[in-house]
């Protein structure tokens, strides 16, 4: 029997066989080592955006398989969309399994925020969804903050078993997985093969097996796609606007009612009625916030120069999705997923969120 060969970047089977299927590459390069599927070929050298062709249903298989076996997970979460790259009900489908929450991008929220604050935090979100960790660490694995820590965790907490890295897509797991691979090569990168990583969501497509030495491995998980997150109603040249890549600058607006903000062109926020309130606003520094009179927002929609991005497929601001909140008196955060926050004190005020149909908009307790 030959023996199976897989895509160093997303761990698919090579095959020549099927172009549209995962794992394709053209025949003359299907027996060399260290082979990359043509996905990630272009991930890697063109920076296009390949399409996850893999289904909920998939995800949902890869999850049982972690399920069945008595392993630690690591679950990682994206502190920018703490909500949006939650998986929902993960503690019924990894049935109570030991679980280490590393909570990554510590980098995009101010430097002067307490960590332990931030971890009180996520640790009454996760109460609220129902998770019990074993514990929380919160990271920036690209900079390699608190890396140690992870690594230690992992170490500790794993009991000689595998380790299997979970989370929504573009959390940064592959990112964290090539730091292991780092780890283990001693710090020599230039022969450890560098699995796909990308601001795209959605790079790795099968499970990605990694040898901790011991006889033990650690699993790289495709990510589960939350098709709530704008990232996936934007046009591929735009989503370097929307990530950030560095800390985020919060911008304050004194807002009078039946005034509006738009970020970008992707989402709009109108001050329907209320005293004056002070709108903190946390979105990517590369993405332009525009304030407008309520009664002229409209008619701004597409004018692109003042806007600098429109949603995919949206021509008007009519064809967005609206959400009207009556606040109460908690400070609270307005939440639109993958793009970032508006935090308020609650007042009574009536607002107004539009954005591209299928994004989530989720009002949650204030994070900063
Ligand atoms: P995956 O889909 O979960 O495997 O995510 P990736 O590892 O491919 O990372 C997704 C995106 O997040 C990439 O653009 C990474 O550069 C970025 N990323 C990963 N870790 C960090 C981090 O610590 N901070 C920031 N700001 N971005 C990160």
């Amino acid at each position: 029997m030959t023996k199976e060969i897989r895509c160093y970047g997303c761990g698919a089977v090579i095959q020549s066989e099927n172009v549209k299927k995962i794992g394709y590459v053209p025949k003359n390069s299907a027996d060399k080592a260290n082979v990359l599927c043509q996905r990630c070929f272009r991930m890697k050298n063109y920076h296009e955006l390949q399409k996850s062709p893999l289904s909920a249903d998939d995800f949902l298989k890869t999850l049982q398989k972690v399920a069945d076996e008595d392993c630690l997970v690591v679950y990682m979460l994206d502190i920018f969309d703490f909500n949006g790259s939650q998986i929902p009900g993960i503690h019924r489908h990894l049935m109570n399994r030991d679980m280490l929450v590393v909570v990554n991008k510590r980098d995009v929220l101010p430097k002067s925020l307490k960590t332990g604050r931030i971890v009180s935090w996520i640790q009454r979100q996760l109460k609220e969804a129902g998770v019990k960790p074993l514990d929380i660490i919160l990271a920036s694995v690209k900079n390699k903050f608190q890396m140690d820590d992870v690594f230690g965790a992992i170490e500790h907490f794993r009991k000689g078993r595998n380790v299997y890295v979970v989370g929504t897509t573009n959390v940064g797991k592959s990112t964290l997985i090539n730091q292991l691979i780092y780890q283990f090569n001693e710090g020599d990168n230039t022969s450890a093969p560098f699995i796909t990583t990308s601001e795209f969501p959605g790079t790795t497509l099968d499970l990605i097996e990694i040898p901790l030495g011991d006889g033990t491995f650690i699993y790289d998980s495709p990510g589960i796609v939350n098709s709530h997150q704008m990232t996936h109603y934007v046009k591929e040249k735009d989503l370097k606007f929307i990530l950030p890549s560095a800390e985020v600058k919060q911008i304050v607006y004194q807002l009078n009612e039946k005034q509006s903000i738009y970020v970008g062109g992707l989402c709009l926020f109108d001050f329907v009625s209320g005293d004056k309130t002070a709108l903190m606003c946390y979105f990517s520094n590369r993405l332009k916030l525009h304030r407008c009179k309520l009664e002229n927002a409209d008619g701004l929609y597409n004018r692109h120069q003042t806007l600098q991005i429109e949603a995919e497929n949206i021509e008007t601001i009519d064809q967005m999705k609206h959400y009207d909140f009556h606040l109460d008196t908690k400070r609270v955060d307005v939440v639109i997923s993958g793009l970032g926050w508006f935090s308020l004190q609650g007042n009574h005020q009536k607002i107004r969120v539009h954005v591209p149909d299928g994004v989530a908009v989720y009002i949650r307790e204030n994070l900063i």
